[in-house]
């Protein structure tokens, strides 16, 4: 009789199961669960991670006098909305570090989309790619990857994106990178090993896909020919973008920021760096500005429960608050934003207490799915909102691409084993 009422219990369970996800199919879409149902604030006042509101007290920005402002949905869903003319979006795909990726924080990555319909990522850590497909863009569209150093919280997520090979990229993936003091320092070497270390994942595929995207060109950036005469070098210029590169002091030579422009907009990303003039110069005037930021070596390593003097190495490569805020306060960009952090709370009013002390103009830290949307006349920061089982949208149709499956490999699976396959 027990044994019975256990199976019962099952039963229920399954069809309460199938129920709640028959409403939920009904209803027509998933719930994002990084937004519980109300929003809260921390004790100064800013909002919370998770609070489905972007991390800051000045979410719209006016550039400009007597315009009227465009007014935007509380959250952005990259499903109704498109760009205008004159408008470009930038979404932070991972707002953290390395020590550790966490669930609502990824390593290192951005993406930028511009109205002309072109598509730049900047860095590609781990964790990033679900962001990253979440966003609306296909695939064949995210094939151009600047990458600021080989740090593995920078690029270390680059496998999914070359993943997208036969199924949705049939071109190569372009990656740009610096180069090194010697040559295996650099990004060329980055990319050939991550294509040899993809070998057996190619061969096996190459009979039942399109090969052309299981290539990576690299345009490696030739970081010696920086120089006080030469502070930046052009890396990109096309359909109207430019991207300048200039270097940034990191660990050691090869650590780059990037300064997109288009249409009299401007991004600047200077991941991993030391606070130096020498950045805050080549990012003057930025619309948007991205910088690096750590909270103190004391609460560095309470959240990695590494040694104090470790944590404190570590940082030593990097920028807290209060310097970040000198940084912002040379740059003055339209808003300055602080990634690369741990978020918690109390670390939150720690963050804006500390840049304060030096800067006083818009300030945001960056969380994942932090949305900006910049024109001529403002830029508006919202979260995004995107489902949590997105799927790719349609793809483009490209001229001249050859969809036929490759050759197939000179590796087989062993006869004997062949034979043991069930019929299908
Ligand atoms: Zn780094
Ligand atoms: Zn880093």
């Amino acid at each position: 009789m027990k044994h019975y009422k256990t199976r019962q219990n099952y039963w229920m369970c399954g069809l309460a199961f199938t129920l709640a996800l028959l409403i939920m199919a009904c209803a027509g879409q998933y719930e994002d669960f990084r937004f519980p149902r109300e929003s809260s604030t921390t004790k100064n006042g800013y909002p919370t991670p998770l609070s489905g509101n972007p991390l800051t007290k000045t979410p719209v920005i006016a550039k400009m006098q007597g315009v009227t402002l465009k007014e935007y949905p509380k959250h952005y869903d990259p499903a109704k909305e498109s760009l205008a003319d004159n408008e470009m979006r930038i979404t932070v795909l991972g707002s953290g570090g390395p020590a550790p990726v966490r669930r609502a924080q990824a390593a290192s990555g951005y993406l930028v989309e511009l109205a002309n319909g072109d598509n730049f990522i900047f860095d590609i850590g781990p964790g990033t790619s679900g962001n990253l497909y979440s966003m609306g863009v296909h695939p064949a569209y995210l094939d151009k990857v600047f990458i600021n150093h080989l740090h593995l919280d920078h690029c270390g997520g680059i496998f999914p994106l070359f993943d997208a090979m036969g199924w949705a990229r049939n071109t190569p993936l372009h990656v740009w990178g610096p180069s090194g003091s010697t040559p295996e320092l650099g990004t060329k070497a980055f990319t050939e090993n991550i294509r040899k270390a993809a070998e057996w994942h190619v061969q096996s595929k190459r009979k039942l896909l399109p090969t052309g995207g299981t290539t990576i060109t690299c345009h490696e950036i030739d970081v010696s020919k920086f120089s006080p005469a030469n502070p930046r070098q052009l890396v990109y210029d096309k359909n109207d973008v430019k991207i300048y590169a200039f270097p940034v002091v990191h660990c050691i030579d090869g650590s780059l920021g990037y300064r997109l422009e288009w249409k009299g907009l401007s991004f600047v990303y200077t991941a991993d760096s030391e606070a130096s003039t020498f950045e805050a110069e080549q990012a003057k005037g930025a619309d948007v500005f991205i910088h690096e930021v750590f909270p103190s070596p004391e609460d560095f390593a309470a959240h990695t429960k590494m040694p104090l003097e470790h944590a404190e190495n570590a940082l030593g490569e990097h920028t807290l608050p209060n310097e970040l805020g000198l940084i912002f306060s040379i740059a003055k960009p339209g808003v300055g934003v602080g990634s690369h952090y741990t978020l918690g709370d109390a670390l939150i009013d720690n963050f804006f207490e500390n840049v304060a002390k030096t800067y006083d103009g818009p300030v945001l830290l960056a969380h994942d799915l932090t949305v900006f949307n910049v024109t001529p006349e403002q830029i508006v920061i919202r979260q995004a909102k995107t489902s949590m089982l997105a799927s790719v949208p349609n793809p483009p149709k490209l001229e001249g691409v050859d969809m036929n499956p490759g050759e197939p490999s000179d590796s087989k699976t062993p006869d004997w084993l062949i034979k043991t396959k069930i019929e299908k």
